[in-house]
């Protein structure tokens, strides 16, 4: 039997309920919460400040530095704490979502401390992460050309998904589950990350990229929204 309906009930391109607030964290330079339903980020931003050791520093640019952790009550089953390959590996690949809007020239020698937290999890939570920090970023006023949207978009079975929970990715019957987080630069609709964890045909990968596009313009409304209440512009 294929995937005709969702285990919680959500349409295919229906994300979980997002909550979004920012300044969360008043001694953080920035700082925001991003949520997809149970899944909760936490984001507090520090600096731009001199980076140390003194020769780590690039005088041609700043270094966005951030760390990832998925505390050890987020789950149920308690987590091992501290970090992990997975906690390295989520801390680039939100970097790397980041680092393409931000003016890290206007900043040489310095360092932007990024602490992401999530503090539930429930799946998607790297896109949650990306979400929160974008914000915090924006809050912290870094300068930044645009925002980065994120979501996870899911194959389970022949279905696309988005948003994907923890029970979808843990899909075994049919094809099984793929997921495809993948961020998108909020304004000029690049990707700036799209990773690949299971099996997909090239032309179910171009539709999921459409689809996560679509939704992310959604979650974007919900980020801009957020910043606006406090006066940033973004
Ligand atoms: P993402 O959270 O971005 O989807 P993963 O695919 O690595 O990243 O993890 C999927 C989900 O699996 C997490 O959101 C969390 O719900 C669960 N999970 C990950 N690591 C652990 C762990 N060590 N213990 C229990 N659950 C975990």
């Amino acid at each position: 039997m294929s995937y005709t309906k969702r285990i919680d009930g959500r349409k295919f391109d229906e994300t979980r309920e997002i909550k979004t607030k920012v300044g969360v964290v008043p001694r953080a330079d920035g700082s925001a919460l991003f949520s997809f339903g149970d899944s909760v980020a936490i984001a507090a931003v520090y600096g731009p400040k001199p980076l140390h050791p003194q020769h780590l520093q690039n005088p041609e640019k700043g270094i966005l530095r951030v760390n990832y952790d998925m505390l050890s009550f987020s789950v149920a089953e308690r987590k091992k704490p501290g970090p992990s390959r997975r906690s390295s590996e989520i801390s680039k690949v939100i970097e790397w979502a980041l680092s393409p809007v931000l003016q890290l020239e206007t900043f040489p020698n310095t360092v932007v401390d990024v602490f992401v937290h999530i503090i539930q999890a429930d799946a998607s939570t790297r896109c949650a992460a990306i979400n929160a920090v974008a914000m915090a970023l924006a809050h912290a006023g870094i300068p930044m050309t645009e925002l980065v949207t994120a979501v996870s978009v899911g194959k389970i079975d022949k279905t696309l998904v988005v948003d994907v929970i923890k029970e979808e990715e843990d899909y075994r019957e049919g094809e099984g589950s793929t997921d495809i987080p993948i961020a998108f630069t909020a304004r000029s609709n690049k990707v700036s990350l799209l990773q690949l964890d299971g099996k997909i045909r090239p032309n179910e990968l171009k539709e999921a990229i459409k689809l996560g596009e679509r939704v992310c313009k959604k979650i974007y409304h919900e980020q801009k929204k957020a910043l606006k209440s406090l006066g940033r512009k973004i």
